[in-house]
């Protein structure tokens, strides 16, 4: 489990002597799949997804030769973003806190997204070897 082929969850931690520390969380990718992938809202003026579903349960459809999801409340496309690097991240904040993580690199596990939004995220609790070691 614990590898360099997934994300990658990075906690870094300033704290300038005095001052209240800043945390701050980010999430490297191997390359956005469709597991991770980020969407965005079409930008297509009048995209015919808008009243093109057959049924309400119709949640993804081919449009002016795009995939579309419907996501939330809009009909999204395709991005090569990681959706997982969210800012601020309040998933990844709330998995340092829960797992009581120091600075450091961690191996992501799993995550979850409801509603587009990242809701979850799991981390290997044991920190990878810096990158300059591997
Ligand atoms: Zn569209
Ligand atoms: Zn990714």
């Amino acid at each position: 489990m614990n590898s360099y082929d997934g994300h990658v969850l990075v906690v870094k931690v300033d704290a300038p002597y005095g001052e209240i520390p800043e945390w701050d969380f980010t999430v490297e990718c191997p390359g956005a799949t469709d597991q991770c992938r980020s969407w965005e809202e079409c930008g297509v003026s009048e995209c015919s997804a808008y009243g093109g579903a057959d049924s309400l349960y119709d949640n993804e459809m081919t449009e002016h030769g795009q995939e579309h999801r419907y996501i939330g409340d809009a009909w999204m496309v395709r991005t090569d973003r990681c959706h997982l690097n969210f800012d601020p991240s309040e998933a990844a904040e709330e998995a340092v806190v829960r797992l009581k993580l120091g600075p450091g690199r961690y191996a992501v596990t799993s995550w979850d997204f409801h509603d587009g939004v990242l809701a979850a995220l799991e981390v290997d609790p044991r920190p990878l070897a810096p990158r300059e070691a591997a």
